[in-house]
């Protein structure tokens, strides 16, 4: 059995301290907020997008370190991409978080690999794909306002 412990790694704890990306996006072309209302996390996710193309994005927001700290993996790892290749990687990564314990991330998802131990405890998936969420409601669906419920 992994312990609690084991999924507040250095890098999680790292992202929570110092959140990359953090702050308002003045530049933004869309935005989103989104609500974990099991936990209280809310982010404010804004990109701006370049024709496909996520040429920048920052977050906003309070919540865990958990929800926190994968809103900043997050935004490390989409900025540059396309939407096309953002779509993959929030499939790879919710299937990671929802896999049955023990399986082994795919590494195509770099240091989001990080996050894979969250799936052992369910109440953490919906703190880890909040920040996906909200981010596919400010690319799909800008009026939005994403919540993991
Ligand atoms: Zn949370």
């Amino acid at each position: 059995m992994s312990d609690l412990r084991d999924l507040y790694q250095e890098v999680i704890l790292d992202h929570n301290r110092r959140p990359r990306n953090f702050g308002p996006l003045p530049e933004a072309t869309r935005a989103a907020d989104g609500y974990n209302p099991l936990c209280g996390d809310r982010l404010r996710v804004a990109v701006h997008l370049d024709v496909d193309r996520i040429a920048d994005i920052r977050f906003e927001g309070s919540g865990c370190a958990i929800s926190k700290a994968s809103a900043s993996l997050m935004t490390e790892s989409v900025k540059g991409r396309t939407l096309a290749e953002v779509d993959a990687l929030f499939q790879g990564f919710h299937q990671m978080v929802t896999a049955s314990p023990g399986t082994p991330p795919d590494a195509a998802l770099g240091k989001l690999t990080v996050l894979a131990g969250v799936g052992e405890f369910p109440m953490r998936v919906k703190c880890a794909t909040l920040a996906w969420h909200t981010l596919k409601a400010a690319l799909h669906d800008p009026n939005a306002i994403a919540t993991t419920e």
